[in-house]
């Protein structure tokens, strides 16, 4: 691997990654990332791989995608996956051959949690309680062909809405009429999903979810992570962080969930925290083409800070 080493950066990695004293308070309820391997953070070792409002040439093109689906790094199969609640309230669905059963979660913050491609066999029943990073079931093992196993994953802010999948659906795709977990895409020659009360599920979960202590994930593009002196801003230098390191993320930027933005390119979340006395910004999500819409955007999302897991 070729890593070109700038002399702080050096020096930080031979001090290793001092952590902030200062105890930051968190404003909101924690949230979790949706998907986890046992024994590992919640999101390290799964990539968003098409997100909320990108298109999806291969499966749907001309829509764009309501949520996000999650895969497993690499050639890995994500059936089998634990499918963690990212936020604390109650299941009030489960149903539907996705294919893989649907989850509901209407969650104390008003938003309602979607998770589809579910395993049937593997699922908490309707009524449950949840509190973020409960296991809410596994990922659904497909073999239909169609699409490779993952998780779709959605926030919104209904459970039915009339012209979405509700009494007058307007776009009855795989669901329809009276539907709770609704067509899932929606046409790139309408309005854009937010405009409708889907939310990108990773900027509306962001604040709670990255706030505090994160780990670098094995998503990290290499050892060298750009470290700046705001989001988007001036370089600081480049810092040494490997997978597994961690750093406690102070205040999160880049959170309109409900902005009608298009393309993975609006997934600009970044952290502030402090690095050898230094304070910086590291990226905590980024864009990246490992799908493209058909205009050649990204369509795929990169995480690379995961939350310290949520123990019960
Ligand atoms: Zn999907």
């Amino acid at each position: 691997m070729h890593l070109r080493l700038s002399r702080r950066s050096a020096l930080l990695g031979a001090a290793g990654l001092a952590i902030a004293r200062r105890q930051v308070a968190v404003a909101q309820e924690p949230r979790s990332l949706p998907l986890a391997w046992p024994g590992r953070h919640p999101g390290d070792g799964f990539w968003i791989r098409n997100a909320f409002a990108s298109e999806n040439t291969w499966y749907n093109p001309g829509w764009w995608h309501c949520g996000e689906d999650w895969y497993a790094l690499g050639d890995v199969e994500t059936g089998g996956a634990e499918v963690l609640s990212v936020g604390q309230g109650r299941v009030v669905y489960v149903g539907s051959d996705y294919p893989g059963r649907v989850v509901i979660v209407e969650q104390e913050d008003g938003l309602y949690a979607m998770y589809g491609h579910m395993d049937p066999d593997s699922i908490v029943p309707e009524g449950t309680p949840v509190r973020a990073g409960d296991m809410l079931g596994t990922v659904y093992h497909r073999t239909d062909g169609r699409a490779p196993s993952h998780l779709h994953f959605e926030m919104r802010t209904f459970l039915f809405s009339d012209r979405v999948n509700g009494e007058h659906p307007e776009h009855g795709v795989r669901c329809g009429l009276n539907c709770p977990p609704g067509p899932g895409y929606w046409p790139m020659s309408a309005e854009h999903p937010a405009e409708l009360g889907w939310r990108n599920p990773v900027l509306a979960m962001a604040a709670a979810t990255f706030t505090g202590r994160c780990y670098v994930t094995e998503s990290a593009p290499s050892a060298m992570m750009p470290f700046l002196d705001q989001p988007g801003g001036e370089s600081l230098g480049e810092q040494a962080l490997r997978a597994g390191d961690l750093v406690e993320i102070g205040e999160v930027s880049g959170l309109d969930a409900a902005a009608t933005e298009t393309s993975a390119e609006h997934y600009q979340v970044w952290g502030r925290t402090s690095i050898g006395g230094q304070s910086g910004w590291l990226r905590i999500v980024q864009p990246a083409d490992g799908d493209t819409g058909s205009d050649g955007r990204p369509a795929s999302v990169e995480i690379l800070l995961a939350p310290e897991r949520f123990m019960l």
